[in-house]
């Protein structure tokens, strides 16, 4: 224990000494997750340009002790007892307009640039609107709704592989449905991306863009401490024989029934642990209802996943991803 201690501390020596670097010590993550939840990263590294990322990526290299890289925070369960390394985020957020093509800093909430590409009458991200996170991650991730991706506008992305800046086009970054190659390759740094987009009306762009912000809003509160949703949605095809048939046929959509469906019937709705509850209006919703814990948040989806094995022969999988935690896949 003492030895990862010195490590880590020769790494925030080497930290700080670099330029557009912020270094924070025992800083809460809760303060920088969505759900707000858990204990502190020894230290939060946070690199607004492309150098200084190159830098610290180097350092980290040069020593054995764990970091992680995040985004906004918005997809992330973070243990009570937080993070015993350095967490690294990439911060340069610049937006960047050349005629139908508008180049993001992955450090730039993905709101910034649905909004940019309406303003500037571009359509085709206009349906990602009210997708909290940032750039970075929702490429990693290929987020998506409303029948829109990012990927679907997407020219190119430079990254950082722990070596070197390279870039990618769209047709290697190997986007399938929320995934791309970039997770096959934890810790490589997305940095930018491009996307060329379409010539459209602006006010019409503005107008759909309000509607979907306005329906999400409803579902998903602004202020609502959570992760969107906990659980994947199920291949109807992949489920026990037994269990696809009783899933009703107005449930299937494209070949997928929401994980909502399966928790509504084991009784997730209203359903708490300490601080932590499931949405009364949607099973797949959970969230921090202000004191709530990590440790409530995993009692709570351990007993929905075991009814729903004991229901439907079948494991729920989650959608989100854990920090910190020694019993679950978690970094
Ligand atoms: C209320 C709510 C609604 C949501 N609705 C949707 C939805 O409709 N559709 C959807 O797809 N998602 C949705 N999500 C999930 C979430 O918004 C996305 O997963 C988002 O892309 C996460 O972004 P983040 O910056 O918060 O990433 P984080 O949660 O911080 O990190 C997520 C992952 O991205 C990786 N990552 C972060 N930055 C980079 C980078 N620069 N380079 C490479 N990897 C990186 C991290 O290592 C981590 O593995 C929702 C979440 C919430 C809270």
């Amino acid at each position: 224990m003492s030895a990862i201690l010195t490590e880590v501390s020769e790494i925030a020596g080497e930290l700080s000494r670099i330029p557009h670097l912020q270094l924070l010590a025992n800083e809460p993550l809760s303060r920088h997750t969505r759900f707000a939840l858990g204990g502190p990263a020894r230290w939060l590294a946070d690199a607004t340009t492309p150098l200084a990322l190159q830098q610290a990526l180097a350092a980290l290299r040069h020593h054995a002790d764990p970091w992680l890289l995040i985004g906004g925070g918005t997809n992330l369960i973070v243990a009570d007892g937080g993070f015993d390394g350095v967490v690294l985020r990439y911060r340069g957020a610049e937006l960047q307009q050349d005629q139908n093509e508008i180049t993001a800093g992955s450090g730039a909430d993905l709101e910034a640039l649905v909004d940019s590409s309406v303003a500037a009458g571009l359509g085709g991200l206009e349906c990602l609107k009210r997708i909290p996170g940032w750039v970075g991650a929702a490429i990693y991730g290929n987020a998506g709704a409303y029948g829109q991706q990012v990927s679907d506008r997407l020219t190119r992305v430079t990254f950082h592989d722990g070596e070197q800046i390279r870039e990618w086009s769209r047709q290697e970054c190997q986007f399938r449905y929320r995934a791309s190659r970039f997770k096959e390759h934890r810790g490589w740094v997305i940095l930018s991306a491009s996307f060329a987009l379409t010539p459209g009306d602006r006010s019409a762009l503005a107008a759909q863009a309000e509607e979907i912000r306005a329906i999400r809003d409803e579902k998903f509160p602004p202020t609502l401490r959570c992760a969107g949703s906990i659980f994947k949605n199920l291949i109807h095809a992949a489920l026990p024989a037994a269990t696809q048939s009783r899933v009703p046929s107005r449930m299937i959509k494209g070949g997928k029934v929401p994980a909502a469906w399966f928790l509504e019937q084991v009784g997730a709705k209203g359903f708490s642990r300490g601080g932590i509850r499931v949405a009364d209006y949607h099973a797949n919703l959970i969230y921090n209802a202000g004191d709530g814990r990590a440790g409530e948040l995993i009692q709570l989806l351990d007993e929905l996943k075991r009814r729903v094995q004991a229901e439907f022969n079948f494991t729920l999988e989650e959608e989100v991803q854990y920090v910190g935690f020694a019993n679950r896949v978690s970094y």
